[in-house]
């Protein structure tokens, strides 16, 4: 949000039909001053039909769009996107191969509203290439470019007229990983020191989570959930983001009285009921999914003194280096559920060997089965 509160978009009921499919119900969503927001959902849920309609080269069917204060579209408006004050990347980049470097940097100064005068195009080209870091490819023709060259100089083209919002569409999806990871940490870098908003569409979880201050979450043209990183990671509340983001261990359980205690019981034993948990506790209802994140889970050859912990043993299954983790699977003792765990220690267990799983009474995420 900008000092006087306005954001620097709003999208207030937006909603599209191409024939007789819905493909954005009623979504409404704000992008503060400085902010990165990530649009993260599965292919076809409509994230690119957000943000061209934003752009203003898709009309929506209803809806109110404001950037800056100003309103592109609304019943009898609709701004022509060079008016609208945004730059664009798109997952291909669309840089044209017949042009140099410099040619395709300038386009929107020639062809869209904004402040530069013409006598300082070539010193503004110079700048964003220079903040891009690629100012030595200024005359290079399109076709010598790399692919994260290429990426770079659609950056900056989207970049070169100051415009007051960033629509980026899965911009890092044809890049290799090592670049990807590069591009992630650039474009981070790049909104601080522009203090330009962004919206960044992407289905890739691990790119919205590290990127952006807020999520949004899609599903079939609805945003599903909306929250900063960390809390949807910890504590997704719908069932749709507990599925799409991050990966857990699943069990089905029910939720007991015992005691005037309620408890959970499931394939890993049974378990007090946290207070993070998001049951009712309705003896009506008791059916219940359990989420455990791998992370969350310590392994080991001995019993921990630790008596907060909860405690299960079983037989290793696999062990194997995933990325930046190992992964191990261990098929439990008591009831045969197997539980995946992530360590940032090489074990180097037996197959077959016997091992101690522990966890924390709160790492279980309990959800009724109905939610
Ligand atoms: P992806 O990640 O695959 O690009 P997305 O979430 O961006 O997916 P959209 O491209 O917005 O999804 O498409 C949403 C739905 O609208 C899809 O079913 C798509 O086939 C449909 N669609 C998009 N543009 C058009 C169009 N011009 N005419 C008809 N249908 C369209």
């Amino acid at each position: 949000m900008s000092d006087s509160g306005t954001p620097q978009l709003d999208v207030r009921s937006l909603s599209k039909r191409f024939g007789d499919e819905l493909v954005l119900d009623d979504v409404s969503f704000e992008i503060g001053a400085d902010e990165i927001v990530a649009l993260l959902g599965p292919s076809g849920c409509g994230k690119t039909t957000i943000l061209r309609c934003i752009a203003g080269v898709e009309t929506p069917d209803t809806g109110h769009i404001e950037i800056a204060g100003n309103c592109v579209f609304d019943e009898g408006i609709n701004a022509a996107p060079e008016t609208r004050g945004v730059g664009m990347v798109y997952q291909n980049y669309a840089i044209w191969p017949h042009k140099s470097v410099y040619e395709n940097v300038v386009f929107p100064l020639k062809h869209a509203d904004h402040d530069v005068p013409e006598a300082e195009y070539e010193k503004r080209v110079e700048d964003i290439l220079e903040l891009v870091e690629i100012g030595e490819l200024k005359d290079a023709p399109a076709t010598d470019l790399s692919g994260g060259q290429q990426q770079r100089t659609a950056l900056a083209r989207s970049l070169v007229h100051d415009p007051e919002l960033l629509l980026l569409d899965e911009p890092l999806s044809n890049l290799d990983r090592e670049l990807r990871t590069n591009m992630r940490y650039q474009l981070q870098k790049l909104q601080h020191e522009l203090g330009i908003s962004m919206l960044y569409v992407t289905h890739d979880q691990e790119e919205a989570f590290y990127l952006a201050d807020r999520v949004l979450v899609m599903r079939n043209g609805e945003i599903v959930e909306r929250g900063d990183p960390a809390d949807l990671f910890q504590r997704p509340g719908s069932s749709f983001t507990r599925e799409f983001v991050g990966q857990w261990n699943r069990f089905e359980g029910e939720i007991v009285d015992e005691d005037s205690d309620y408890v959970v019981r499931s394939d890993l034993g049974v378990f007090p009921l946290s207070s993070v948990d998001n049951v009712t506790g309705d003896p009506e209802s008791p059916a219940i999914h359990c989420f455990l994140r791998p992370a969350d889970i310590d392994i080991g050859r001995v019993s921990s003194t630790d008596k907060r912990r909860i405690e299960l043993w079983g037989t290793v299954v696999a062990e194997g280096l995933l990325g930046e983790h190992y992964e191990v699977t261990v098929k439990l003792d008591d009831g045969g559920a197997n539980v995946v765990v992530h360590s940032d220690q090489y074990h180097e267990f037996e197959r077959g060997e016997e091992v101690a799983i522990r966890l924390g009474p709160g790492a279980m995420k309990v959800y009724d089965r109905s939610k």
